[in-house]
């Protein structure tokens, strides 16, 4: 792989190579050069790791029933022009995806099979095993290395962005990134580009039990924070009800929503089922957690007794795999799971084109937030949200690329000297987050009891 010296010039820089990120590649025009880097290994992002599935508008009749999930689910806090985008794109960009040779599941028919996960009230998700996300991502990645236009770059973290902010400008725009090649020690570099879009994924690397790669630190949102550009509802955070129960230290491994969508149970440690396991995220996982503080266990049980072994063995031959590699067999005994920090609803304040509050700056991805998922987000929502709204971006960038504003002296202005204390700079970039996380969480209580003082017989969702 080629090396990036400092001072490269490209057109496009999408920092991520996630779904969303790559998906936006996909959708540039061929004629601007674009550069994507990531901050690991190219196969170090959540993308890979989604196992459910992803959903899909499967006719009109569903419209209505598909809103009205996703809205409930998000407490219906959801923006509901960006819902109804989402949905009415996911038949265009699973078409896609198809073409680019994912193969999802099909019925005895030879049509598209779908499943239903914890909150859907139909069946309308489109998998492949339990590994959808590196079935999807690993096709798009390939399309992305065939492109002559796009370089990939691993192992690149961006340290912050190039702003005509420096200079005082009342609207500010971006102008490119200040990055660090290879480790703690790396080279510093300046990436120039008339449009850069920030695809980094969530932030559970900033959490001591979470599903998501520790690399995913929510860098995107410390840089904005740093730049005043605006965050939305960044305390919205959703925990998994159902991770494995592990003593050992790392990732999270997740027992997806659909093992409990195709029949799996919620035990207590008596054998006793305490939930609906069918409910939102945030509801399950309330009720685990209650059960443990009451029981004063450190897990609960999940049962799959009531699924097919053939089923468990194919639709979940990864999660079969895994539990058996850490000592259970989940054909014929209980698991023990946990919930874990898994995804997060809020983000990068963006608009229906994914442009960030500064201009050339675009978000998309679990780093961006344009509403669609309220306070909470509906099972295999987030993959579709991803790739609908990336590809937003790029027919966006591509219509404004003509007018970008560039200046030369920007990136000369950058004392790439001041990074050179990453460990100080990586600490002061998670406290801002998660102080942040915490302001905005408080704010958030304050607002709600303020609608119960004035509507004291209002019952919250
Ligand atoms: C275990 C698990 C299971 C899931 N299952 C499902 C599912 O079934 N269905 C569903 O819809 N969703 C699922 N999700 C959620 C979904 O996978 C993610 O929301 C989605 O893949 C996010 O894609 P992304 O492109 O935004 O980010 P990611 O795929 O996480 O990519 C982030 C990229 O940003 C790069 N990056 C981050 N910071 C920097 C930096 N400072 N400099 C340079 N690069 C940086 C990373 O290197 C990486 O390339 C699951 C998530 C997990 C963790």
């Amino acid at each position: 792989m080629k090396k990036l010296a400092d001072y490269t010039k490209t057109d496009v820089l999408i920092v991520g190579a996630g779904v969303a990120g790559l998906y936006c590649a996909l959708n540039l025009p061929d004629n601007l050069n674009i550069i994507i880097i990531t901050k690991g290994e190219l196969e170090e992002c959540d993308s890979y790791l989604a196992q459910g599935g992803i959903c899909m508008l499967r006719d009109e009749n569903d419209y209505d029933s598909y809103f009205e999930d996703t809205m409930r689910a998000g407490h219906y806090e959801n923006n509901t022009e960006s819902v109804d985008i989402m949905l009415r794109s996911s038949q265009d960009v699973v078409r896609d995806l198809i073409k680019y040779g994912t193969r999802f599941e099909k019925d005895e028919k030879g049509n598209l099979a779908f499943t239903r996960e914890g909150a859907h009230s139909a069946p309308r998700i489109l998998y492949h095993e339990d590994i959808t996300g590196k079935e999807i991502t690993s096709h798009l990645l390939k399309a992305v290395k065939k492109l002559p236009n796009v370089t990939l770059y691993e192992n690149v973290t961006m340290v912050d962005i190039i702003s005509s902010d420096m200079k005082n400008d009342l609207n500010p725009y971006c102008q490119g990134i200040v990055a660090q090649l290879g480790n703690e020690n790396g080279k510093l570099i300046r990436i120039l580009s008339n449009e850069v879009v920030l695809a980094c994924g969530g932030i559970g690397g900033l959490y001591e039990h979470s599903t998501n790669y520790a690399i995913l630190t929510g860098d995107a949102l410390a840089i904005s924070l740093k730049h005043g550009i605006k965050l939305r509802n960044i305390d919205y955070i959703q925990i998994h009800p159902t991770t494995l129960y592990s003593q050992k230290p790392g990732r999270a491994f997740l027992i997806s929503e659909s093992v409990r969508g195709e029949g799996g149970i919620l035990l207590n440690d008596k054998g006793v089922r305490f939930t609906d396991e069918l409910q939102p995220r945030d509801v399950v996982t309330k009720a685990i957690h209650d059960e443990m503080a009451r029981t004063g266990q450190k897990h609960v049980w999940l049962s799959m007794e009531d699924i097919p072994t053939d089923i468990i063995k194919s639709h979940f031959k990864h999660i079969y795999e895994h539990c058996l590699e850490e000592g259970y067999d989940c054909t014929k005994e209980p698991i023990p799971v946990v919930p874990a920090q898994h995804y997060f609803m809020g983000g990068v304040d963006v608009n229906s084109d994914s442009r960030t509050s500064m201009e050339q700056l675009y978000a998309v991805g679990e780093t961006s937030c344009n509403g669609v998922h309220g306070a909470n987000r509906l099972a295999s929502n987030s993959l579709l949200e991803s790739l609908v709204f990336a590809k937003r971006a790029a027919l966006k960038i591509a219509e404004e690329y003509d007018n970008t504003r560039y200046d030369e002296e920007l990136a000369d202005m950058i004392d790439v000297h001041e990074y050179e204390n990453m460990e100080q700079i990586v600490s002061t970039y998670k406290e801002s987050v998660l102080s942040e996380i915490e302001r905005m969480k408080k704010y958030h209580e304050q607002h709600n009891n303020e609608i119960k003082r004035r509507r004291p017989d209002s019952v919250s969702a």
